[in-house]
């Protein structure tokens, strides 16, 4: 596997090694899991070469704590996607990916970064289209493989791609879980023993409300899981919403036209955990 830490060595990537062949390119920030890894054989599935990028990316991070306590796993990245024949891994510094005199951009993405993620952490989707922009922009990939698991995320770059005309396919890919259901997550990482039993509960009461979703509008079905989370006192639910797949839109009752899925977002302790579900009506 290739190891690039600098712009230029990635140029030098894209200039010898890549010359023609269709390149798959899967971003990250580390810590990675059996989801990271998913995305990355479903590149190596779809095109000649695929590149991951490792880079916990400062701007995305609302909270200060969140990024200091983000955890990093570098070399077992690096054996990981050995293992799995990753092609090439891109790992710059923050230097590297936003030097001192540059200024940042600013991103619209409308309705879309006014809900959930979006409303709940501020700055947060500028920060994910800054560092996919630069990305993008240096790496030219043909396609890019993004996890449903960040569904409102998974969006907004398509989005980004639209309106900065990048000649990008974006294929979203299903979530992976535990075998007890919990959504896999570097964040889980941080869960003690005991909350980590207790983070089933997230996955559980999901698969529940789209049983109780046949008998439930959607407004009774969110006040149905508002009400599962206060009688569990060490989660705090950040918000739960039943929208649109194709607009994030809230979704008032279960029209044949839409295709409804659930959002939950939650702290357990300091960490945060989100997850969602699609509801076959
Ligand atoms: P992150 O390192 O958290 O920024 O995630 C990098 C990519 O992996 C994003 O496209 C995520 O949506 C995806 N991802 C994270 N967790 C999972 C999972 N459990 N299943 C599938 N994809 C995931």
């Amino acid at each position: 596997m290739i190891v690039l830490k600098t712009i230029a060595e990635l140029n030098q990537f894209n200039k010898v090694t890549r010359q023609n062949k269709v390149l798959g390119f899967v971003p990250t920030m580390g810590a990675l899991h059996q989801g990271h890894l998913s995305l990355i054989k479903q590149s190596k599935l779809n095109t000649d070469l695929t590149l991951c990028s490792i880079f916990v990316n400062p701007t995305q991070f609302n909270n200060q704590t969140d990024f200091e306590k983000y955890p990093i796993t570098l070399e077992t990245d690096l054996e990981l996607l050995k293992a799995v024949e990753c092609n090439a891994v891109f790992i710059p510094s923050v230097d590297e990916m936003y030097p001192k005199t540059e200024t940042l951009n600013h991103y619209n993405f409308g309705f879309l970064e006014t809900v959930m993620e979006g409303m709940h952490r501020p700055g947060h989707f500028n920060g994910v289209g800054l560092i996919l922009d630069k990305l993008f922009t240096l790496i030219n990939p043909n396609k890019a493989f993004f996890g449903e698991k960040d569904f409102q995320q998974l969006k907004i770059v398509e989005s980004l791609v639209k309106q900065n005309k990048f000649d990008i396919e974006i294929i979203g890919c299903p979530i992976l879980r535990e075998i007890d259901g919990l959504a896999m997550s570097s964040r889980n990482m941080r869960l003690t023993p005991d909350q980590r039993t207790e983070a089933t509960f997230l996955y559980k009461t999901l698969k529940e409300a789209a049983v109780r979703s046949k008998n439930l509008n959607p407004y009774e079905l969110k006040l149905w899981i508002e009400n599962e989370f206060i009688q569990k006192t060490n989660f705090k639910l950040d918000y739960v919403e039943i929208a649109n797949e194709t607009d994030l839109m809230p979704i008032k009752n279960w029209d044949l036209n839409l295709k409804p899925r659930i959002f939950i977002a939650t702290f357990l302790g300091d960490v945060r955990l989100i997850d969602n579900l699609p509801l076959n009506n």
